[in-house]
């Protein structure tokens, strides 16, 4: 991942004629700075600010002496995050990923090497000094799977190797910038870098697009611009303009091949290389990356990586760095704000509440309960104690499906659903009810 994969444009909220907008690309610290109250009001008219919906539903909060951008994930938030990690991980170990877990420090020669620290240092924490020597918080987890690449010696018949990680790294962002899960100093990132022949990288670069794109499908989020990112007059760029334009072409090659829509941006490059980013835009209408593909010939050079060709010598690999649904932080953020709080059943936090009518229901529903844990279902019990049917039912609204049981379900084991779309089937056999629910969890349908 780059310094700019974070980086946002801004388009101005008042000028809604698509022709009209206006695009800022924001650079500089103290541009984001000034821009903070014109983007605090912003989100105040945004319904479905995640932030508002983050504290309201209980998904994430923060807290003063935790630290500003830092936030920490409530138990249904952490069950969102884990639906869709899981998803990810499901997605990749299918695609032929194989994950690794790498340490959230390194030592600052690691970042030397690698070029962030030229390049990147004032996105980085200050060093640790330990003794002899120093650590960072690391910036990006590019140089600690370049080094488990080049810790075993590889053939040429194990490429393109996949690795991938959902990983912390840090961002010392200034204070007055941070918010919410979208401006975070910790970012847990769904990284992979595939290391390949130059042969391989554009049908790598290019299956990387459409895993990109068919999750975006299933996450029910629609992009708003495909973007190549290229580099712009006066950025700190690695220089090796044969590697740039060899990049480039590749990119190109694979946008045009995929048919999408997209537009080349100057300055929005990594300093290692171009990419092609997948921006989403919030309620507000700001825009930001999610998603990213890139092709880097400079960090192989640098680590001195290699792979045994069929001609028994050494060669040098291409990295691709690419990232599916980018930070845990920013996707969350945004499936909140996409779904207004009502997720995919797949995705929500409480897949089924059950609902007794009265106390004499109670061992039906604790029942019921049971079943779904053991089937993998998120359920909950909402009990009679806990007010009036209409209350329990109008506190679960956002809950995909609501199981209750009266006295006539309970008799024969059956129960009645509502769904959140308003839909009320006939009372069902338990366990019927439950298979129909477990299948569309499964299918990860956006129906319920
Ligand atoms: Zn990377």
């Amino acid at each position: 991942m780059s310094r700019r994969a974070d980086s946002r444009s801004v388009r101005s909220p008042g000028a809604s004629a698509p022709g009209l907008r206006r695009a800022v690309t924001r650079s500089t610290d103290s541009e984001e700075t000034t821009m903070q109250a014109d983007e605090m009001q912003v989100h105040q008219e945004n319904r479905h600010d995640h932030r508002r919906l983050g504290r309201e539903l209980d998904l994430f909060d923060t807290d003063p002496l935790m630290g500003a951008g830092l936030p920490y994930w409530l138990p249904d938030g952490a069950a969102v995050r884990h639906a869709l990690e899981e998803y990810v991980r499901g997605v990749e170990r299918r695609a032929g990923y194989q994950h690794v877990y790498s340490p959230v420090l390194g030592k600052r020669e690691l970042y030397e090497i690698s070029g962030h620290w030229s390049h990147y240092s004032e996105d980085m924490f200050p060093p640790m000094d330990l003794g002899a020597e120093q650590v960072v918080l690391r910036p990006s987890l590019c140089p600690h799977h370049a080094l488990i690449y080049r810790s075993r010696s590889h053939s040429y018949r194990e490429l393109p190797l996949r690795m991938a990680e959902l990983g912390g790294m840090y961002r010392s962002e200034l204070s007055g910038v941070l918010g919410g899960l979208t401006r975070v100093r910790a970012i847990q990132l769904n990284d992979a870098h595939i290391f390949c022949t130059l042969d391989q990288v554009a049908e790598e670069a290019r299956s990387a697009l459409e895993l990109i794109r068919r999750a975006y499908a299933d996450l029910g989020i629609r992009p708003s611009l495909f973007r190549l990112s290229l580099p712009g007059p006066g950025g700190k760029y690695v220089a090796a303009p044969e590697m740039w334009r060899r990049a480039t072409a590749l990119l190109t090659e694979v946008l045009d091949g995929a048919g999408v829509e997209y537009r080349a941006v100057e300055g929005e490059a990594a300093f290692y290389g171009p990419k092609i980013d997948v921006q989403i835009t919030d309620g507000a209408g700001r825009e930001a990356t999610l998603s990213t593909v890139q092709v880097d010939f400079h960090q192989p050079e640098q680590f001195d990586l290699h792979y045994i060709g069929p001609d028994g010598a050494k060669h040098r690999p291409v990295m691709v760095h690419r990232s599916i649904i980018g930070s845990v932080e920013r996707a969350v953020a945004h499936l909140i704000e996409t779904h207004g709080g009502a997720f995919p059943a797949w995705l929500a936090p409480v897949q089924l509440e059950v609902l007794p009518v009265s106390d004499d229901e109670l061992p039906a529903a604790a029942e019921l309960l049971d079943r779904c844990l053991d089937l993998g279902l998120r359920a909950r019990l909402a009990a009679p104690e806990q007010g009036t049917l209409g209350a329990r039912v109008r506190a679960a609204r956002l809950v995909p499906y609501q199981a209750v049981i009266g006295p006539r379900e309970a008799a024969v084991g059956h129960v009645s659903l509502r769904l959140r779309d308003g839909h009320r089937p006939p009372p069902l056999p338990t366990l019927d009810a439950l298979a129909r629910i477990t299948a569309q969890v499964e299918a990860r349908s956006s129906e319920l």
